[in-house]
């Protein structure tokens, strides 16, 4: 394949649409096997990687605990000092029935299990490197040993920058030609059949890459505030984007045109609590740092003062992908966490000690309500009524589900400790939305199918555009997992396909 001239028409055996961590999965994948591949990606080179760029690189992946991981991390001289309980495939399985209420794809979810680490150990192979998230996922404990929590362990080195920095590195190793600034805008079908992707450039030029197999992985629908409106709510138009700017579901709308199913639930999206003053779509910079995600230490309420989520429910990573949408349903769509001195140092730093991290601080909950505008006598009230109702007789733990309860309503399952030490804290948070749900169906080797369940021949799905896995709420890593796992598999069918 040549450099590509505008308005021409090219041809590959493979082409990919988006280059995020799904489309490189498959483009690798397609690579490996011999194939011709394309992989055309509408952002320009300085602003490429899709929501993958963005992440923090935690991939929720099986292991059998620190030995069994040991072959795909980065030495670090904290391992002899470190716990990672096993993750078994009946505990991800059970995360995901939990987390989605029993409505995950069970084809696909078995699917995304069974495969987690041999995907990972595969990407390893072709030069991503990972190590423990220490940072994120684990705790100090007293003895100075580590005890990781949430089933979440592994993290790309570099987070989501260094992930895509790997996959351009292998893709340009592997042969994949990468074209930018091209916008895939509709499939190119022959009968039944699909044959090729259009697209349009900046500059109003477009083309057409011909292709025995076509592999969508251009994102949901987050970006585009119409759409969120439409499928998630009222409302949903205000969320603030966590990530690209582009994953606006203009080729989940191509493939629907040409007879795809719709599969999971295009009426939820992961949320989270993001800090109140971020731009509206995801900063470069800053990338993840903007999420605040400590709320399980201590309490959030309203600009009324009131609290309206249980904030220990779970291990942040299992409550943390359905607060966002708690947080657009309150007045003005804003929250605030509440911390005291005695718990600010357990919180997250690269959040909380983010530059420019929205933040009032107080000596008193009357004065902190006055500066961030909540209502006084609610928040009296509130901190007052949760202080008397703590558990002072169960020892706070933050490595486990403590037990440390306030029975309130709504009730503080865990870790909950009184707010009696000066000064007192609070961050402004939105609701942030990450992704949404909502896919096209596919079966297992991400074949996309019609309504009547008969395959589409040479159209592939992974990635967000993947439907079925999600569900209201999800398992925290399990979004690159998906990609990882789903993107692989169409990329070697699709090869497979075009040979
Ligand atoms: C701030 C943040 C933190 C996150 N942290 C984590 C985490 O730590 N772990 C985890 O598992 N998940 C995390 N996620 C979720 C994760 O980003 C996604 O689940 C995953 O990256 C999606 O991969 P993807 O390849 O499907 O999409 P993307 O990475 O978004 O890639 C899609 C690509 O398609 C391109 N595109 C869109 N439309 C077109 C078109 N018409 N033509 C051509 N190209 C197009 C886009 O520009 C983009 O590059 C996070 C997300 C965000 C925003």
């Amino acid at each position: 394949m040549g450099h590509p001239t505008p308005g021409t028409t090219e041809a590959a055996d493979v082409v990919v649409v988006g280059g995020g961590n799904a489309g490189y999965c498959a483009a690798h994948a397609a690579a490996l096997r011999g194939r011709r591949v394309m992989l055309i990606e509408r952002a320009p080179a300085a602003e490429a990687g899709g929501n993958s760029f963005f992440t923090a690189g935690a991939i929720r992946m099986t292991h059998d605990g620190v030995p069994d991981l040991q072959d795909i991390i980065e030495p670090d001289e904290r391992l002899a000092r470190t716990e990672v309980p096993p993750y078994p495939a009946r505990q991800f399985r059970d995360d995901m029935e939990r987390t989605t209420s029993g409505r995950c794809d069970p084809q696909l979810t078995g699917v995304l299990i069974a495969e987690s680490a041999a995907a990972v150990r595969w990407l390893k192979s072709l030069g991503v490197s990972f190590r423990l998230m220490y940072e994120r996922q684990a705790y100090l404990r007293p003895d100075a040993s580590y005890l990781f929590w949430g089933g979440l362990a592994v993290g790309a080195v570099g987070g989501g920058q260094g992930l895509v920095a790997a996959h351009r590195r292998i893709a340009a190793r592997l042969g994949v030609a990468v074209r930018y600034e091209r916008c895939g805008v509709a499939l190119r079908r022959d009968g039944t059949r699909v044959s090729g992707v259009r697209w349009t450039g900046p500059d109003g030029t477009g083309g057409l890459v011909e292709a025995a197999a076509v592999v969508l992985a251009a994102g949901g629908f987050e970006a585009a505030a119409g759409m969120r409106r439409e499928y998630l709510g009222e409302g949903w138009q205000h969320a603030k984007v966590r990530g690209t700017p582009l994953n606006d579901g203009r080729m989940l709308r191509a493939a629907l045109d040409a007879g795809a199913a719709r599969a999971g639930d295009w009426s939820t999206a992961h949320s989270v609590a993001w800090d109140a003053g971020a731009p509206p779509f995801g900063d470069r910079t800053l990338t993840n740092r903007l999420t605040r995600q400590s709320y399980p230490l201590g309490i959030v309420v309203n600009r009324d003062g009131v609290r309206f989520v249980d904030e220990g429910a779970d291990f942040r990573n299992y409550t943390y992908a359905r607060y966002g949408a708690d947080i657009l349903r309150q007045p003005g769509s804003v929250a605030y966490q509440i911390f005291d001195a005695a718990t600010r140092p357990l919180l997250r730093p690269e959040e909380y000690d983010s530059p420019g991290v929205s933040e009032h601080v107080a000596a008193t909950i009357p004065d902190l309500a006055a500066r961030c505008g909540v209502d006084a006598d609610g928040l009296g009230r509130t901190v007052a009524e949760f202080n008397a109702a703590v558990r002072r007789d169960v020892p706070f733990d933050p490595t486990v589900k403590d037990g440390r309860s306030a029975a309130l309503s709504p009730p503080k399952s865990n870790w909950a400790n009184p707010i009696e030490t000066p000064p007192f804290y609070a961050y402004p948070v939105t609701c942030g939305v990450t992704f949404t749900f909502g896919g096209l169906r596919a079966d297992q080797n991400a074949r996309v199918v019609d309504e009547s369940g008969t395959v589409i021949p040479g159209l592939y799905v992974c990635g967000e555009m993947l439907g079925g896995l999600f569900s209201g709420n999800y398992p925290g890593g399990s979004g690159l997992t998906s990609g990882l796992v789903f993107g692989r598999r169409a990329g070697s069918a699709a090869a497979a396909d075009s040979a």
